[in-house]
């Protein structure tokens, strides 16, 4: 079975679109199964260049300066995650009636070969290959897949984090280290261009719109995210509160037997994970679950214990679950998990005022959630809106708002929902899209905050107008609150 699998990339013309992290290492492993692969990319940069000059020392030839021309001869384009599906490259390949994929679904298909190496190399006995708890979700996707691998961790399984996150996939399915599992996140790009892949389990977290430019409707879009569910074994896991996550579920062609289990932050019903007394409960695995329910951690146990993120638990532990792991190893899982910088991050303490920065609510969704675990609240937000619109944000957080600070491209957007839905609200206008607007932003924050609040970057929009990511601003906003601290001192 290994050597048919290899036959079938030997001597196959392969042009992988993207010289990023993924299409590097797609070309590296495609090459090393003999594949005859051609990278092309639309820059030509010094960058690009050296990039390009690693590559053809390996065997890979690279084409830089022309994304749009399909390569004589390709059986098989393999994509990179930011580019569009509607570009001339892709139109060409259909034309020629060419395949397209992305990294993930190389990988999904390189699972047995990289098994039959493993055996061949270490002369142990060849084993199946890592089964995939997969997540998905417009917002939460990093953050669930880490708590997932830090359960699986506690409960003694060999696990890593991968996907949109971390080492490229294809590096760790073809890699040394031997899994037991995978905690696997997926963006909608990649399950966009991952037909085969099938995850034991998998979840979406929640579904709100972002990136209809690139999916071109809210549609196509769910139907993207939706593929996640496609021929799980065990559990397809919907968030209960957002009834499209569930919608995508019935739809889904799953194998016999597997369930539709639901997460909620109020009291679980049968089959469902939730919250009862400040305690997460499983209602699902569990013996006669029209009566019982297995304890599982505690809300303390969850960092931070905001809402979003006690929904984004009770995923991990249903997926973490559905794979048999032992509840005490899901609160250990939990405890040991520390989130990643800039998601919901406690900053300081100034003047009794507490500075927390979000700035990876890059969205309306995020930035919702993020808003809803602080009262009062004096909120920083502004930057590239990405085709959002925010009156239902607005709407929803009004009554929390002790002030805003607005910066950024597209803050005009935000100011007009404040002045439609939330008149009352004090609002400072920045005006400004330079970088060092941040720390007169976060000064004019201190001034409008009150004792006891909490003054909260959570922006709504992108970055790229003022920083070089949300990091890059997240930074911003740190260095800012230490300057503040230290004028105050
Ligand atoms: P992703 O990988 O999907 O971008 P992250 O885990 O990196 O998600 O979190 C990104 C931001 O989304 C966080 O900073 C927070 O503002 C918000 N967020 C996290 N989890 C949720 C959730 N379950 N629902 C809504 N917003 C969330």
């Amino acid at each position: 079975m290994g050597s048919r699998q290899v036959t079938a990339w030997h001597g196959k013309n392969i042009t992988v679109a993207g010289l990023g992290v993924s299409g590097i290492s797609a070309a590296r492993a495609l090459a090393g199964l003999g594949a005859l692969v051609t990278v092309v990319d639309g820059g030509d940069s010094e960058g690009h260049r050296a990039r390009a000059a690693e590559l053809e020392a390996a065997g890979v030839s690279v084409r830089l300066g022309d994304a749009q021309t399909l390569p004589e001869g390709t059986d098989l384009v393999v994509t990179s995650p930011g580019w569009k599906p509607d570009g001339p490259l892709f139109a060409a390949a259909a034309a020629a009636g060419v395949d397209v994929v992305g990294d993930v679904e190389i990988a999904w298909l390189l699972r047995e070969v990289a098994e039959d190496r493993r055996a061949a190399r270490t002369g142990e006995p060849r084993r199946e290959p890592a089964p995939w708890l997969a997540i998905t979700g417009t917002n939460g996707k990093t953050t669930t897949t880490q708590m997932l691998a830090s359960i699986l961790k506690a409960a003694g399984l060999r696990t890593a984090a991968v996907g949109n996150i971390g080492t490229p996939i294809i590096d760790v399915v073809l890699g040394e280290e031997t899994y037991d599992v995978l905690a696997v996140e997926l963006s909608s790009y990649q399950l966009h261009w991952a037909p085969s892949v099938r995850p034991h389990s998998a979840a979406v977290l929640n579904l709100a719109p972002d990136h209809l430019d690139w999916h071109g409707s809210m549609e196509a879009y769910a139907t993207d995210k939706g593929r996640i569910y496609e021929g799980n074994t065990v559990a397809c896991v919907y968030n209960a509160a957002d009834k499209a996550t569930e919608d995508l579920v019935v739809e889904a062609d799953v194998e016999e037997g597997c369930r539709a289990i639901g997460f909620t932050l109020g009291a679980p019903g049968p089959s469902m994970f939730g919250v009862v007394d400040g305690i997460l409960v499983d209602r699902a695995f569990v013996e006669n679950r029209q009566k019982n329910a297995q304890e599982l951690a505690e809300v303390a146990d969850v960092n931070p214990p905001a809402p979003h993120n006690i929904a984004n638990a009770l995923a991990a532990a249903a997926l973490a679950r559905a794979f048999g792991v032992e509840p005490r190893a899901v609160r250990d899982g939990l405890r040991d998990f520390r989130p990643d910088a800039h998601r919901v991050s406690h900053v300081d303490e100034v003047g009794g005022v507490t500075y927390v920065d979000d700035s990876k609510a890059t969205n309306t969704h995020a930035a919702e959630a993020s808003l809803a675990a602080f009262e009062p609240v004096v909120w920083i937000a502004g930057g590239l809106a990405k085709g959002a619109t925010f009156d239902e944000l607005v709407q929803k957080a009004a009554k929390r708002l002790r002030g805003v600070v607005l910066m950024g491209a597209d803050r005009a957007l935000i100011a007009e929902a404040l002045a439609r839905h939330a008149p009352e609200v004090p609002v400072v206008d920045l005006a400004r899209t330079d970088t060092g607007a941040m720390l007169a932003a976060v000064r004019e924050a201190a001034r409008l905050a009150e004792p006891g609040d909490t003054v909260l970057l959570a922006p709504a929009c992108a970055s790229m107008d003022m920083f070089a990511n949300y990091s890059k601003r997240g930074d911003a906003f740190a260095d800012a609150v230490r300057e503040l601290a230290a004028e105050q001192a």
